[in-house]
């Protein structure tokens, strides 16, 4: 299959219409989308990326009467963190209505939704018509990608087309809280914080599995996030005995005479580079990435997520 690289939404959304796949770019990461509603469309995304089956997709949303045909129900949580959050990156998990095919949910009887606030990504939406689940546009495994160029990278040939965009504003992947019962429950970290979250509704917990317990969020138990690369997590400062086909990410200088090193200056900027630093790193055949380890608050405690999950082997 030819992937075709256009930058109109018009276009791009005649793929989706016509049971097609499209990258396109959101606030977040690029995503990996199909017609919701259109099952044997959505099984060529899983195709696609060699993802798992059973992990779950996100519903991307034009407005908000797109969600009513995705949700049997917008409880009166949801609908607060809809009015204060929406359009942004967050994903609400919902219970799924009949429409929704069950290979988009990967067998659950709730669907995550989220509407984009990145501009490009709304005409596209808009475009479509229908609601377009994706996941991020990337193979299975594989640092998720913040270029339309790193999307061609792993999938070209794959795919039929990609809306090209800017790199992605955030570069981590979008915040997912569980409002399918009583109290909502944040079972992914991202650039909306725990503390935003509680400043809607101060009762929102953070979900950590415990042991014996069905995991909640399916796609947290599958490897992610990972270059070839090995990831090394460590404290700013840290001595590094033989740095020399080696990479180095953080905010301070290292101590060492590393291949390749990049500062940052914010944690929002390591947060934006650390996706793409991971693939730069993988096309120099560097051995070992070394991650500085930042405070937990704001957006730092997604990078962590994402960094410790790299990390495992
Ligand atoms: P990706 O967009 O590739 O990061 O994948 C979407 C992720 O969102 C999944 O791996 C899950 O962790 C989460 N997710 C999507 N839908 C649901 C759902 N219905 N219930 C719980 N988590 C979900
Ligand atoms: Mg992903």
């Amino acid at each position: 299959m030819k992937t075709v690289v256009t930058s109109s939404p018009i276009e791009a959304a005649d793929f989706i219409q016509n049971g097609g796949t499209v990258a396109f770019p959101t606030e977040t990461v690029y995503g990996l989308g199909a017609n919701v509603f259109d099952a044997t469309a959505v099984a060529k995304i899983f195709e696609a990326k060699q993802r798992p089956a059973d992990n779950p997709l996100i519903a991307h949303v034009a407005n908000l009467a797109q969600i009513r045909e995705l949700a049997s129900e917008v409880n009166e949580n949801a609908r607060n963190f809809i009015d204060a959050l929406f359009p942004g990156p967050l994903t609400l998990v919902l219970p799924k209505s009949d429409r929704v095919p069950l290979i988009a949910t990967a067998g659950l009887y709730t669907i995550g939704v989220r509407m984009p606030r990145h501009e490009l990504a709304q005409r596209f939406l808009e475009a479509c018509g229908v609601p377009v689940v994706a996941p991020s546009a990337n193979l299975s495994g594989r640092p998720s990608p913040t270029t339309w160029q790193a999307v061609l990278e792993d999938l070209d040939g794959r795919i039929d087309c990609i809306l090209e965009g800017e790199a992605t504003e955030i570069g981590l992947e979008s915040t997912v809280v569980d409002c399918s019962s009583s109290v909502p429950m944040l079972l992914r970290q991202g650039a909306i914080s725990l503390e935003e979250l509680q400043a809607v509704i101060p009762e929102t917990v953070l979900y950590q599995a415990t042991d014996g317990e069905a995991v909640r969020s399916p796609g947290l138990k599958h490897k992610h996030y990972s270059p070839r690369a090995s990831i090394l997590l460590v404290e700013p400062g840290s001595e590094i005995s033989d740095p020399r086909n080696s990479a180095y990410l953080g905010l301070g200088r290292p101590d060492g005479d590393f291949k390749k090193a990049l500062l940052c200056t914010s944690i929002e900027i390591y947060a934006h580079v650390v996706f793409e630093f991971f693939r730069e790193c993988d096309r120099e055949s560097i051995d070992a990435i070394y991650c500085e380890i930042v405070p937990e608050s704001g957006i730092g405690a997604a990078l962590m997520d994402r960094l410790r999950r790299a990390a495992e082997r």
